[in-house]
């Protein structure tokens, strides 16, 4: 049944992603379709404490599926921690009658949503939105696909010249706590070897491997490294490999900011869509205080609270399967 909702306010806070544009069209196009007023916060939290808040139609969301970025804006807010600035927040919300927050963003938001409906009454539910794809509960998150892609993108490159003066490349991808991207453009490059944060890193495992390999010849190898990686990233791998392997020609490069960039994936806009409107039909619904995911491509409802509290697994197959590969 649908309940008694008729403004909804939506923000994408925290790290941008691609297709967080697509979400946004999908929740604004989806709540006019309801009878609903929608507004858009700008600036994530910070916009809401500041009052930055635009009434969106139609038109506010034309020609913008295809586009990478946020037409919102995103931003992290210090205020936003203290009860001070929520309270300012939630006051915003109120004068103009609003009933439901629609947040876009990663585990960070999400918190901040479960503290933020905890203290005052204002219904939550989240889109998960985030290039690591380090939210449990969701196999997909909004930008990790287009991410992944960009970063396979960029490899297949840096291979057509390593191929061309035999090189080692260690490539670093995005990936502070989590190893997704690594993982998924690593194996999709046919990468030797995947350094991740969620595993251990044996250094002298990947020079006794090199070294294996630099006898019999097979001098071009690919090592992916997630920028977190506890052995301190893709700089620090290379100096460490260029200090073991004297005679290889080893090189570095650090993929960076491309990879939050760009047009999103057909995957990232569809996912998108169908997040955003199911957030929506949530909020009508009274499902509360839950992000939507997609498990088997089928929507689900996680309650904010055990996003926060849970991390997604990386599946050690992959890892095993890699290894096995790159013989
Ligand atoms: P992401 O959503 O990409 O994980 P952040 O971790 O930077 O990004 O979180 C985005 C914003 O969410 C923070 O800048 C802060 O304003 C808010 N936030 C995060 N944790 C909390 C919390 N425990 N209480 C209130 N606000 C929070």
């Amino acid at each position: 049944m649908k309940q008694k909702v008729s403004r909804i306010a939506l923000m994408t806070s925290g790290g941008d992603a691609p297709g967080m544009n697509a979400a946004i069209r999908a929740v604004v196009r989806t709540g006019l379709y309801y009878g609903l007023e929608v507004y858009g916060i700008m600036r994530g939290y910070q916009g809401l404490i500041e009052d930055d808040i635009i009434k969106m139609n139609s038109r506010s969301v034309a020609n913008i599926i295809q586009r990478g970025g946020t037409i919102l804006k995103t931003a992290r807010s210090k205020d936003f921690l203290q009860l001070e600035g929520r309270q300012t927040a939630y006051e915003n919300l109120k004068k103009r009658g609003i009933d439901g927050l629609v947040i876009i963003g990663g585990d960070g938001s999400f918190r901040g949503a479960v503290t933020f409906s905890k203290e005052f009454n204002i219904p939550c539910v989240g889109i998960a939105g985030t290039i690591d794809k380090d939210i449990a509960g969701s196999d997909y998150t909004i930008g990790f696909d287009t991410a992944a892609n960009t970063a396979v993108e960029a490899i297949d490159k840096i291979r057509d010249t390593m191929e061309a003066h035999d090189r080692v490349f260690v490539i670093e991808v995005m990936g502070r706590d989590a190893g997704y991207i690594a993982l998924h453009s690593g194996m999709a490059t046919g990468a030797e070897s995947i350094l991740i944060p969620e595993q251990k890193t044996d250094i002298n495992d990947i020079i006794t491997s090199l070294k294996e390999k630099e006898r019999r010849k097979k001098l071009v190898n690919l090592i992916v490294v997630a920028e977190g990686d506890d052995f301190g990233g893709g700089n620090e791998v290379g100096r460490v490999l260029k200090e073991n392997l004297p005679k290889a020609e080893i090189r570095v490069c650090i993929l960076g900011h491309i990879q939050r960039g760009g047009a999103p994936s057909c995957m990232d806009r569809t996912i998108a869509s169908r997040m955003g409107y199911h957030a929506v039909e949530s909020l009508l619904e009274g499902r509360h205080n839950v992000f939507v995911g997609i498990t088997n491509n089928e929507m689900n409802y996680i309650p904010l609270e055990q996003a926060v509290k849970m991390k997604g697994t990386i599946n050690e197959e992959w890892l095993n399967i890699v290894k096995i590969l790159a013989k």
